[in-house]
């Protein structure tokens, strides 16, 4: 029942703010769907510059072991492609210079489907904020998938027009779709491990099998993930 509910995109697009923020949050869904033949890319707004309090680090040494560390994550979740856009951490805006540099790259990669985080999440529960950079990144990807990238009269340097068919928002609070993860949950974990610098002597695996049991609750499923999904053009199998 839940392929037919869920169909698993031909091809995807993840557009997020920092290393390590898929991992914790979709991962389960793209390896979910790259086991099932999904091509997948991973575009990073910014490459974490400022994550670290490790005295004596700078930027440029973070932000390169950061992408090391997504780009082992991609690996471990069959992700063959991993763009980094290379913003500073901390400070995203979503800039029309953001937009459009997200443009180019749907009009190149065409996804599918795109996932990406949510804007309008302000707070988490009663005890975490949303990062700002989080936001950024969301209403930046949402802006340029639509109508952006479709338009043929925007910015026609950047490629041809391309329209995404389905748009995936992450970590909303007004969910619609939830993605069983029975057989990709461990690969999650095993793909969050990878940011080593984020996650020091500590083991994510308990948080996430927690989120993943909460999450899939709701809907009898062991483990999931849950998304707003927004279905921007029927695929012709779809149309009755
Ligand atoms: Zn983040």
């Amino acid at each position: 029942m839940e392929a037919s509910q869920n169909p698993i995109p031909q091809s995807a697009m993840v557009i997020m703010a920092h290393p390590d923020d898929a991992e914790f949050t979709v991962a389960g869904t793209v390896a979910k769907w790259t086991q099932a033949g999904c091509k997948a890319v991973y575009v990073l707004c910014t490459s974490g510059n400022a994550g670290t309090h490790e005295p004596g680090m700078t930027r440029e040494k973070i932000a390169a072991i950061r992408e090391e560390e997504q780009r082992a994550a991609c690996q471990v979740l069959g992700v063959k492609d991993v763009v980094f856009l290379r913003h500073d951490d901390g400070t995203l805006q979503p800039t029309l210079e953001l937009r459009r540099d997200l443009v180019r790259l749907i009009r190149y990669f065409k996804p599918e489907a795109v996932i990406t985080e949510d804007p309008t999440a302000l707070f988490y529960g009663d005890d975490y904020i949303n990062h700002p950079d989080h936001r950024a990144a969301g209403q930046a990807a949402i802006d340029a998938v639509a109508p952006a990238a479709a338009m043929p009269l925007l910015w026609p340097e950047e490629g041809e027009p391309h329209r995404v068919r389905q748009m995936y928002v992450g970590g909303s609070d007004k969910p619609n779709v939830w993605i069983d993860l029975s057989d990709t949950l461990e690969i999650k974990i095993e793909a969050l491990r990878r940011h080593k610098s984020q996650m020091g002597e500590w083991d994510p695996s308990e948080m996430i099998r927690k989120w993943a049991a909460e999450t899939g609750k709701e809907k009898g499923l062991a483990w999931a993930e849950s998304f707003r999904r927004i279905m921007l053009e029927r695929p012709p199998r779809a149309k009755s």
